[in-house]
């Protein structure tokens, strides 16, 4: 047998990182494999693989030592220990796989060594949390806990059609408030059932920013049925969430998988939405202005996908198995990737429009502007209809009755 030189070795031995070579191995950690690799922190654990392990722990990989260490049985060693041990491989063999895994030419000797993936356990049941959950924190969501719910009430010109659909809107939506100042934009899906709700800090009243996500404080953003699989590790002073879960009761993530849905799909079963066009946004803050700016149930239901990215044929599908006719709306930012995905999609009554951000967009609104930003703009700077003319001239179809009636507005000066 050939044997391989030093060189080699050393470039094999440069490129090799422990984390990837046993994230090959043994997957990565996820609901439907608990014996994976998971991050946590700087560091890596899983299940050791080499005694009976019943919780995350012991077995911990480094990214720095390149090595990994059980604690319990004593387990340790780099990428050629972790090979030779655990897939059972020959020392040469070990450097030939790792040739493969990372591209570098060793020897014409095939490597005595497939992958065999472990056959994927069937997929988990959905996560449905209790309404109690979300009713509990729409009760705790008022123009003084929330700063998003006070801006929309006091930070926007409304008329007063629109005015009027706010707290409608709100209840609709699902709007929550949780205790650390999050808003809680509730995710329910075409059934009913609450998925999870994404929670996201907004600035408070003063700020250049109000009405705008808070970026800068810290835990800004995090998902509802995160945060119940959470607790505090008072040894990595970090929030993990591995076993034992302090939520168990609600939610196990060993034993239902979160999966998320669109803002607003519970709404496409109302009747009063039934023969409704579904235009979609990209966040949830656009959908509820949208919804109280432009809201007429027979003809509309805004909701939002939540993202660029979130934007899936998959997510998409209850409402393409509805037969609903969808139209897109994207920010600035989304034009080229929706155009592309509605293509991908292939849907026929799936269509993109792009006037919000193209035709109503003002150098003013700034490169980033998102739809909120330029209706929010538009409602602010519109001009209040306190002259019987502008009456006349922003809705002609009432002019004859003007003119017939001799109408005046009562405080027209
Ligand atoms: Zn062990």
């Amino acid at each position: 047998m050939p044997k391989i030189d030093k060189q080699t070795i050393d470039k094999i031995m440069e490129a090799a990182k422990i984390e990837e070579v046993i994230d090959e191995c043994l997957g990565s950690y996820g609901p439907n494999n608990p014996n994976g690799l998971k991050k946590s922190g700087v560091r890596y654990k899983a299940l050791c693989p080499f005694h009976d392990d019943k919780s995350m722990g012991s077995f911990i990989v480094y990214p720095k030592g390149n090595c990994y260490k059980c604690f319990s049985c004593g387990a340790k060693g780099g990428v050629i220990e972790w090979l030779m041990e655990h897939e059972k491989l020959s020392y040469p063999d070990a450097i030939r796989w790792l040739g493969k895994k990372y591209s570098i030419p060793v020897d014409d000797v095939p490597v005595d060594w497939t992958y065999i993936p472990k056959p994927a356990p069937p997929p988990l049941p959905t996560l449905h949390l209790p309404m109690s959950l979300v009713l509990r924190t729409q009760y705790a969501a008022t123009t003084e806990s929330d700063n998003l719910i006070k801006w929309i009430y006091t930070g926007i010109k409304w008329d007063s059609v629109q005015r009027r659909r706010i707290t409608q809107v709100l209840a609709d939506y699902h709007v929550g408030h949780g205790k650390k100042g999050h808003t809680i934009f509730w995710q329910l899906d075409e059934g009913g059932h609450v998925r999870t709700g994404k929670m996201m800090k907004y600035y408070p009243p003063g700020h250049a920013k109000y009405g705008h996500r808070d970026k800068d404080s810290s835990w800004n953003f995090d998902f509802i049925h995160s945060v119940l699989s959470k607790h505090w590790d008072p040894e990595l002073r970090e929030f993990t969430d591995e076993p034992p879960y302090p939520y168990p009761d609600i939610y196990n993530p060993d034993k239902q998988e979160a999966r998320l849905t669109f803002f607003g799909m519970h709404l496409t079963q109302a009747a009063m939405y039934r023969h409704a066009t579904i235009k979609l946004v990209e966040s949830e803050k656009t959908a509820i202005l949208m919804a109280i700016a432009y809201g007429n149930s027979a003809s509309d239901l805004w909701i939002a996908c939540g993202g660029l990215e979130m934007l899936t044929r998959e997510r998409l599908k209850p409402l393409i198995d509805q037969g609903r006719r969808i139209i897109l709306y994207p920010d600035r930012d989304g034009i080229d990737k929706w155009r592309k995905k509605v293509d991908s999609i292939g849907y026929d009554r799936l269509s993109i429009d792009t006037d919000p951000v193209l035709k109503w967009w003002r150098p003013e609104d700034g490169p980033k502007a998102d739809i909120a930003d330029v209706v929010v703009r538009m409602l602010n700077t519109s001009k209040p209809l306190t002259n019987i003319q502008d009456v006349a001239t922003e809705m002609p179809q009432v002019k004859p009755l003007i003119d017939n009636l001799d109408l005046t507005i009562d405080n027209e000066q």
